[in-house]
């Protein structure tokens, strides 16, 4: 289960983070991930949630927004997002597509419970 691996490295990064800005408690992480990126949800929260009191953030939650996979069409130029996973223009049903998101797997905001001790 590589969401474990994923769940660990997005605990690490926080924490590094969180010790290098001086924040308290986290109460919430939040993510963008791609349709492409090849994560099952529900896996990585299930191994965050396993893993997060080893990085002392028990009450801290994951939240995940999944991005849609947005293709490039190169026959009539448009760009749109697809909610399939199927390679085609909506538009006019060229395959001669580039992808151009959906591979995102990003830590956009992290929510800081308490606000650092003033020095
Ligand atoms: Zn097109």
């Amino acid at each position: 289960m590589h969401e474990l691996s994923i769940a660990q490295s997005i605990l690490e990064s926080v924490q590094r983070e969180q010790d290098r800005q001086g924040w308290g408690a986290i109460s919430s992480i939040s993510l963008q991930i791609g349709a492409l990126a090849g994560i099952h949800n529900d896996s990585l929260v299930f191994g965050f949630e396993a893993l997060r009191s080893e990085f002392g953030m028990d009450a801290c939650t994951l939240e995940i927004e999944s991005l849609p996979i947005t293709l490039a069409c190169a026959t009539c130029g448009t760009t749109a997002p697809t909610e399939e996973l199927a390679f085609i223009c909506s538009v006019c049903g060229s395959s001669d597509v580039s992808v151009t998101s959906g591979y995102e797997l990003d830590i956009v905001s992290v929510d800081v419970a308490e606000q650092p001790v003033q020095s």
